[in-house]
């Protein structure tokens, strides 16, 4: 029997985590984390600790834990078929269906899903796929994707360009010059605290519209954003915010991206943040919530108007040269198939929207007025605090003093997992959406 000294000792020799200080794991300074179970909205690592997961893991667990139909669906499928590529027109009973499950949900507009593995590489599909089309429509120089800051789309080479946050970008030689960026829609910390939400949403507006025009519009290909920016800071746009966007979008035809990696299959409280927010985008990403994370599965969902010209492409060009060796892998499709069901079946949409709302007022009521919590917001099952050292100025406190570190640490230690955000003093929320009002009271009266 593996002892928990061993495995920790093994993770410390052998294990090259993501997103993670090397050198203070490696010397034995941030703990060994080895989770062994899960059911519903909790967690238990191997003693036995049982904690509330106010993240659902990276904000993909969206049915929760521990869920039988899917690990079913799952086993069935390993042992009928583990495995056959969907190169030149294969596909099995579960990524068929589920394209059709998907393209049932998606906004009527989109027209066919392409399947990948992860919000990179499908982010990566549709830079390609917007390439591609300007290409077939003999544009070649239309190229260039703008992104905001604070977005966040991934950490691949392109992806972790798009992604608008330094900590992605520090000594990796990152944006490539094909990406520019923008100003985030992030009213709390707007230039000029006398700006209205009207003005403010007129002003970034404005400022994609100079971007555009100092670029030529004749270069930039796409516009990508998350209808709710997520990692950046759980930051919910202000109203009017994408219609003034998309306004300026079409008057330069630039094609949109919408990146539903978190919003995707629920989380806003809607299928989509595009339905939650009227964006009418000509490509959809999606990932975590696709399968709530039980197997590895992504997907690009592409509307009509580029579907034909990817079809002109291939008629001039041959087959498409995309495609990886595990895209719409049988299990992860299966686990999809089932977990969509799931979350028809037990109306967890709804539930995301009015426990999630339940959670934002009970933090609300419990730090409304606490002198170093500037902003409470969110949306859906999505809820965040932003800390400041004083509520007036909005002046963060000095670095080694930072809050959302500090509270995501005292909570962990009350039992309810909440993740400190990589940028800016936030702490986030992000449940699975079977959470109970019980479990969102209990998070609230924890925090405070
Ligand atoms: N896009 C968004 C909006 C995300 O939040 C993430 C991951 O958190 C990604 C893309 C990248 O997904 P993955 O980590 O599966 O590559």
């Amino acid at each position: 029997m593996l002892t928990n000294d061993m495995l920790s000792q093994w993770d410390r020799d052998t294990f090259f985590h993501p997103s993670t200080h090397l050198a203070q794991h490696a010397r034995g300074e941030t703990p060994s984390r080895v989770i062994a179970g899960g059911k519903g909205c909790h967690i238990q690592d191997r003693d036995g600790n049982r904690m509330l997961d106010a993240f659902a893991g990276l904000y993909c667990v969206n049915v929760g834990y521990g869920r039988p139909e899917i690990a079913e669906a799952i086993a069935e499928q390993a042992r009928e078929l583990a495995y056959y590529h969907a190169y030149v027109g294969h596909g099995t009973e579960a990524s068929i269906t589920l394209a059709k499950m998907v393209l049932d949900r998606a906004p009527s507009h989109m027209s066919k899903v392409y399947f990948g593995l992860s919000g990179s590489d499908a982010n990566e599909t549709n830079v390609k796929l917007v390439w591609y089309y300007n290409n077939i429509l003999g544009r070649p120089e239309k190229k260039k994707i703008i992104s905001r800051w604070r977005g966040y789309h991934g950490s691949g080479l392109m992806t972790g360009s798009l992604t608008g946050l330094e900590l992605f970008h520090k000594k990796f030689d990152l944006p490539l010059s094909q990406v520019i960026h923008t100003e985030a829609p992030y009213y709390y910390r707007r230039p000029d605290t006398a700006m209205s939400e009207a003005q403010f949403v007129a002003h970034c507006a404005a400022e994609l519209e100079a971007l555009i025009d100092r670029e030529g519009a004749d270069t930039i290909a796409a516009f990508i954003g998350e209808p709710v920016l997520g990692t950046g800071g759980i930051v919910p746009p202000p109203a009017g915010y994408w219609e003034a966007i998309q306004a300026v979008l079409e008057k330069h035809d630039i094609l949109l991206i919408a990146d539903e990696v978190v919003t995707g299959f629920g989380r806003l409280g809607s299928m989509f943040g595009s339905d939650h927010y009227g964006l009418k985008p000509d490509l959809i990403t999606i990932a975590k919530g696709l399968t709530s994370a039980y197997a590895p599965l992504s997907g690009s969902i592409v509307s009509e108007k580029m579907w034909k010209v990817l079809e002109q492409g291939t008629d001039e060009n041959g087959p498409i040269g995309h495609g990886w060796t595990y895209s719409a892998h049988p299990i992860g499709a299966a686990a999809g198939v089932a977990n969509l069901k799931l979350i028809d079946d037990l109306g967890l949409i709804d539930n995301a929207a009015t426990v999630g709302a339940h959670l934002r007022a009970g933090l609300v009521a419990a730090l409304g007025e606490h002198a170093h919590v500037g902003d409470i917001r969110g949306e859906g099952m999505l809820a965040a605090l932003e800390f400041v050292e004083d509520r007036e100025g909005r002046a963060f406190f000095d670095p080694a003093r930072k809050a959302g570190p500090q509270i995501a640490a005292a909570l962990a230690s009350k039992g309810v997992i909440a993740r400190a955000m990589p940028q800016g003093d936030i702490l986030g929320f992000a449940p699975p959406f079977c959470l109970t009002r019980a479990e969102a009271e209990e998070i609230a009266e924890k925090t405070a």
